[in-house]
Formats: C-alpha cells, sequence, structure tokens
C-alpha cells in the first residue's frame, strides 16, 4: 500500500475537497481523507510519502499520438531545421557515420519556414547521402522528401502514375522531384526496413519513461496493426505500464468483422478504440479540405472522403460495434464529416444501436455555423492545442479572414462539445504541459504574438484545458466510473507536481515537469 500525504489533492468531488491524503492499495485509490486519518487508518503497513505540499493531480491522457512513428523519430534525424541547407547537413553528418546502404531516416521538415518555401530536391540529398537511401517525413506527416536511391528502390520514376489520394510532385520535364504528397508517401515508407514485433515492443518498452516524465499515464495510438502487436508483447510479458486506446486504420474493418472485434475489446490497461477515416489533407501543404480556396490561390484543397465514402465504412462499422475516428482539417472536410455523422446517429437510433464515441480529429477550421453541430450530435472534438502555436502565421497566410474560425475550443466548449487534447506527435512534442500552456494562453513559450494570444476569444480555463486530458478522454473510452479523477474506486494514475498549476501563472504553465509518476498504483518514475 502506498500513501501520499500531507499535499495538494486536485479532486473534483466536494466531499474530498479538503482531503491531503490519499491510500492506493493495488491498482486503486482506496481512500481520500485528512493526513491523521489516512495515515491512522492505514500508515502501519504503507509505504506512507511526506509530498510537503506538492500538488497531485490524475495522471494525463495524450489523445492522439503515434507511438511507432514518435519511437521511430526520437530515433532519426531531427529535420526541423531553420533552412534547407541546415538539414542536408544533418543528412551529410548521419550519411558519414552508418553503415553502407542503411537507410537515412528523418522527420519535421517544414518548407513553409524555410526560405521562399521551397521544397527541397532529390538530388539535393543525393549530393550529401553518400549513397545511402534517404527518407524524410515533414511536419505534418503529409509530404515526404526522398532522394534518388530511395525513388528507384519504391521503383518510382518518370513513368509512375500518381497513386490514389496521393501525387509524386515532377519537374517541368516530368522527372519526380523527390517529393511525395499523402499517399505517395506510403511508396517508399512501405519499403522501409521493419522492425519485428518483439523489437517494436522493446522500442516501445523505451519509450514509457519518455512519457511518464512529462505526466503522461495513458495515450489514444493512432498507428497501425505492428503497434497493437507490439503492445501486446508488452502487456504480455507484464511490461504495459501506459494506459492505452488503440485506434486501427479503417482499411482493417473487414478482418475487424470476420474476428468478432468491436470497440472496447481487450482490458483497462490495452483496449480496442475506433477505426480511423481520413477526410483531406492538412493546411501546410495546401491539402485540407476548403469551402473557399486558399488565399491567393484558386486551390480548395482535396477531400479524400466524400459524405458516401464515410457511409459505405460508416454503416457495416456501427453495426459491428465500431465508433469511428475522423481526420478533417479544413471546413469543407469537417462539414462533410458532420453530414455523414448526422446520418450514422440517424441510422444508430433507427436500429437501435448503441450510440458509439465517434470523434472528429483536429477539427481545425469550421464554418460558424458547424461550430453547434458537433456537441448537437454527440460527436468528441479531439484536438491539438499545440498546433494552434505552431500554426497560426500559417493559418493568417493561407486561411486569411478565416483565422477566427480556426481552433475554436471556446466556441466549441460554449456549445458543450467534449473536448479531448492530444499532440499528434510526434507531430508536436507529447508535453502535456506544453499543450496546456497553448490552450489556455494561445501563445508561443517564447510570448509572441503578445500578451493576449492569438484570438484570445478562443482561450480556455485551466479546468477545462485540464478535462480535456483527464476526464474526457477517459469517459470517451467507457471509463468514467474509474479514471481521469481522483477518488475512492477509481485507478491511481497520478502526478506529482512542485507546483500548483492554478496558482501559477499562465505563462509559466509549460514549464512543469513532475516529480512522480504513478500508474495503475506502481511509482513509475521519481525524479
Ligand atoms: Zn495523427
Amino acid at each position: 500500500m502506498i500513501i501520499l500525504y500531507n499535499a495538494n489533492i486536485y479532486t473534483k468531488i466536494p466531499e474530498f475537497s479538503s482531503a491531503s491524503a490519499l491510500a492506493i492499495q493495488g491498482e486503486r485509490i482506496i481512500s481520500l481523507g485528512p493526513d491523521k486519518q489516512i495515515l491512522s487508518l492505514y500508515g502501519k503497513h504503507a509505504n506512507a510519502i511526506d509530498l510537503h505540499g506538492m500538488t497531485v493531480w490524475p495522471g494525463l491522457t495524450d489523445a492522439h499520438l503515434h507511438l511507432v512513428n514518435l519511437s521511430r523519430s526520437l530515433k532519426s534525424i531531427d529535420c526541423e531545421t531553420p533552412t534547407l541547407q541546415a538539414c542536408l547537413d544533418k543528412v551529410a553528418e548521419k550519411a558519414r557515420t552508418l553503415p553502407p546502404g542503411e537507410w537515412i531516416e528523418g522527420h519535421g521538415w517544414n518548407q513553409n519556414v524555410w526560405k521562399d518555401c521551397v521544397y527541397g530536391t532529390a538530388s539535393q540529398l543525393d549530393h550529401v547521402s553518400e549513397g545511402h537511401p534517404v527518407f524524410l517525413t515533414a511536419k505534418s506527416l503529409h509530404a515526404a522528401w526522398a532522394n534518388t536511391i530511395a525513388l528507384a528502390l519504391a521503383g518510382i520514376n518518370a513513368q509512375s502514375p500518381d497513386p490514389p489520394g496521393g501525387h509524386i510532385q515532377r519537374d517541368a520535364a516530368g522527372t519526380p522531384t523527390g517529393i511525395l504528397l499523402e499517399s505517395a508517401i506510403a511508396l517508399v515508407s512501405n519499403i522501409l526496413p521493419t522492425a519485428s514485433p518483439e523489437k517494436l515492443s522493446q522500442d516501445l518498452h523505451d519509450l514509457q519513461p519518455y512519457f511518464w516524465r512529462m505526466g503522461i499515464t495513458g495515450v489514444h495510438d493512432f498507428d497501425g496493426a505492428d503497434s497493437l502487436n507490439a503492445l501486446q508483447i508488452l502487456s504480455q510479458n507484464g511490461h504495459l505500464q501506459l494506459r492505452i486506446r488503440k485506434n486501427l486504420p479503417a482499411k482493417l474493418l473487414p478482418q475487424a468483422i470476420d474476428l468478432g472485434l468491436r470497440s472496447g475489446f481487450g482490458d483497462d490497461m490495452l483496449h480496442l478504440g475506433s477505426l480511423k477515416l481520413f477526410a483531406d489533407g492538412a493546411l501546410g501543404p495546401q491539402s485540407a479540405a476548403m469551402l473557399a480556396p486558399y488565399q491567393g490561390s484558386d486551390s480548395f484543397g482535396t477531400l479524400l472522403s466524400s459524405k458516401a465514402d464515410i457511409l459505405k465504412i460508416g454503416i457495416p462499422a456501427v453495426e459491428s460495434g465500431w465508433s469511428l475516428t475522423i481526420h478533417a482539417i479544413g471546413d469543407l472536410a469537417n462539414q462533410t464529416v458532420l453530414d455523414a455523422l448526422a446520418d450514422i446517429r440517424a441510422h444508430e437510433s433507427k436500429n437501435q444501436l448503441a450510440q458509439l464515441p465517434h470523434r472528429i480529429e483536429h477539427v481545425q477550421l469550421l464554418d460558424p455555423a458547424d461550430q453547434k453541430r458537433l456537441a448537437a450530435l454527440n460527436v468528441i472534438a479531439s484536438v491539438q492545442p499545440l498546433h494552434v502555436t505552431s500554426d497560426m502565421h500559417i493559418v493568417d497566410r493561407y486561411w486569411d479572414g478565416r483565422a477566427a474560425n480556426a481552433y475554436v475550443f471556446q466556441s466549441l466548449l460554449n456549445h458543450h462539445t467534449r473536448l479531448v487534447f492530444g499532440s499528434d506527435a510526434p507531430v508536436e512534442s507529447p508535453n502535456p504541459f506544453w499543450g496546456l500552456h497553448a490552450a489556455v494562453t494561445r501563445r508561443r513559450q517564447d510570448g509572441t504574438p503578445d500578451i493576449n494570444g492569438w484570438h484570445p476569444e478562443q482561450r480556455i480555463t485551466l479546468t477545462d484545458a485540464l478535462d480535456a486530458y483527464t476526464c474526457n478522454p477517459a469517459a470517451l473510452a467507457g471509463f468514467e466510473n474509474r479514471l481521469g479523477l481522483i477518488a475512492p474506486g477509481f485507478y491511481a494514475d497520478l502526478i506529482i507536481l512542485p507546483v500548483n498549476p492554478f496558482t501559477l501563472l499562465p505563462q509559466n504553465l509549460f514549464s512543469i515537469l513532475p516529480e512522480m509518476t504513478i500508474v495503475n498504483g506502481k511509482l513509475v518514475y521519481q525524479k
């Protein structure tokens, strides 16, 4: 048994508002109360930890990230460089240290921050890669940059057609430039050497402390079946100490139906989540689907799934017990998804099916008329606060005049929409205190754009932001009676903070790092 006492405990239950101690038995919190009461009841046989007034919060859940991609990106070149040349320099350095023929992988470039916003080319990489194949994914994960050897290994040449939903960028002569967009990325990523499930499970095992250090005790994963396989090995070996909701790509629906699997299958450490669909691309590469063209362009982006496409998967999905999680960035994509989900809700009602926790991922631009529809349809908004501060200048440039409808977190809350927060890591850092800071201040950590933040009317309170990292993701998983709150009977997923974030100046929220992290009743991390 563990007792935490002399603590400032954040519990939303009025009955326990003055509790300064809590007792943990096994995986769960069994009691909260004053120090004296908890210590005299349980103190004899417990490991009692004096927190000297530190703050206890529920552990935080990142509701959207990519475990395998994150693990991979932490090991590959960080291409988030201020110039294209700096990125090439990093490739050159890596090329000198790797055994001949091995792939050089990198992630994080963004041509929008480079001079003249120009993409790199295959031949620029050829000059520095010393015979290694090179594959560098963009920060948005909606574009990739390969060298000539990598393109050749993938069989991409001037005659290759664009794959459905993708584009091989070509020069005036028709030769591929090295830039691959959307589904064309997979032409190369599919031939990358793959790790065995055992190796992958070791990688994910090694990733857990990285999350505990920043206060994350649970994640909703958006990678594929390889990630699920590796997580099962971790779970079976008793090494899974991160609570996982595992979403799966929609293309696996037929197999899932054949196997009789449904959303929710698993246990309270690892269970199946929703099926993931894509309605459009992303803002950076201008592939998000728009109701009106991008500023200074006649492009409307790309709608990857029509309403009919979504229903074709969505109806059999809900009939077999699968909730949906649909990527939508542009206002046309969000509108299309809401139209499809309206039909799906009607189908659920008509056929007396359960109302499943359907969600939209990103919800970046919402036509004003659509802002109330998520709540009306009981659809969850899964949003990433760090996208606000990372993308605000691109939004101003590409969505000029529409920026007031971008990342409208407070408007969504005004309509009583359920918000969950994530990072889309490795797109952004999964550090949830960076996310809390961005949601509450709408400012970057350097203080830009100004004291009020970008579109300050959409700043939200710390209480609402914390809910989006705790009880809201727990509720969408159906765990509202056992996770996301500090109360008797709830899982002891807890973080201990050196300061009380509610008394800190909001601009300093990003600097918080936990002193301790407890997952499923076990102290897994101590600073
Ligand atoms: Zn994602």
